[in-house]
């Protein structure tokens, strides 16, 4: 069977996240979340978590000569070897470029990016209701997806937070953020007839179930 290289499109709080958890228990390919590598590196204090921390904070992208090597080395790991679902990366269109350049180097290319496509009320509302636990990276909403008991993950009990850049302000920016510059990478792949477009606002099982029959299409398109 050929590689499942997917891409997970869309702005912060479309539910790529959650989707991508779907993706990994469907498929077996490993998760590869941009942000919650680099927030494991801010807490890990590490070189990469110093100097992402800024631009986190003030919700700016952590600049492309920063996190552009930490995910094509994680692209190009051995459990990565049969297919991965990046989360979050490429955020810009050079970072698609990068991306682009060590596919093809390694003779690898992109299934299909899938674009889930939400308007900005839509995500706000999700983003302000987020949970996660950092232990499990389990993602809830306190109204449309809450744990069974509040504040605690229903995988081993641990403390649900909120993000720091989960605050109001802090999303209008990243928000603004997105559409000037990742939304300019949707013409991008349009263009490499790689983008499939998933109606954000449906529920998340509807959401996931558009998205594997997409996946299936973008499977028979491959083998022909
Ligand atoms: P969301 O899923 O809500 O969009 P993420 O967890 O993907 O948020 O990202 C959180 C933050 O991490 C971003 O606001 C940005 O500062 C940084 N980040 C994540 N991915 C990238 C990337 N590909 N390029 C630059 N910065 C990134
Ligand atoms: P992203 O990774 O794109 O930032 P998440 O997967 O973290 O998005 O989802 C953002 C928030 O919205 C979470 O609280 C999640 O539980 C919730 N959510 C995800 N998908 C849906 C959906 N289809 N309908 C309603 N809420 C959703």
């Amino acid at each position: 069977m050929a590689e499942l290289n997917l891409i997970l499109l869309g702005p912060p709080g479309a539910g790529k996240g959650t989707q991508a958890t779907n993706l990994t228990a469907d498929f077996g390919l490993p998760h590869i979340a941009t942000g919650d590598i680099l927030r494991a590196a801010v807490a890990g204090e590490t070189d990469l978590g110093k100097e992402a921390k800024r631009f986190m904070d003030a919700g700016d992208l952590v600049p492309d000569s920063v996190i552009t090597g930490v995910i094509l080395e994680r692209v190009a790991e051995d459990d990565a070897r049969d297919g991965f679902v990046l989360d979050g990366f490429p955020r810009t269109v050079d970072q698609a470029d990068s991306l682009g350049k060590e596919l093809e180097a390694r003779e690898r290319r992109l299934t299909g990016v899938l674009l889930i496509d939400t308007p900005d009320d839509v995500v706000i509302k999700r983003i302000s209701g987020r949970r996660v636990s950092r232990k499990t990276g389990r993602i809830y909403h306190v109204d449309f997806d809450p744990p069974t008991h509040e504040g605690r993950c229903d995988v081993d009990g641990s403390e649900l937070i909120q993000r720091d850049d989960d605050r109001e302000e802090t999303v209008r920016k990243r928000l603004v953020v997105y559409h000037e510059q990742t939304e300019p990478l949707i013409a991008y792949y349009e263009d490499l007839g790689l983008l499939r477009r998933i109606d954000g606002t449906r529920s998340p099982s509807e959401v996931h179930a558009h998205i594997r029959a997409t996946i299936a299409t973008l499977r028979l398109e491959d083998e022909l």
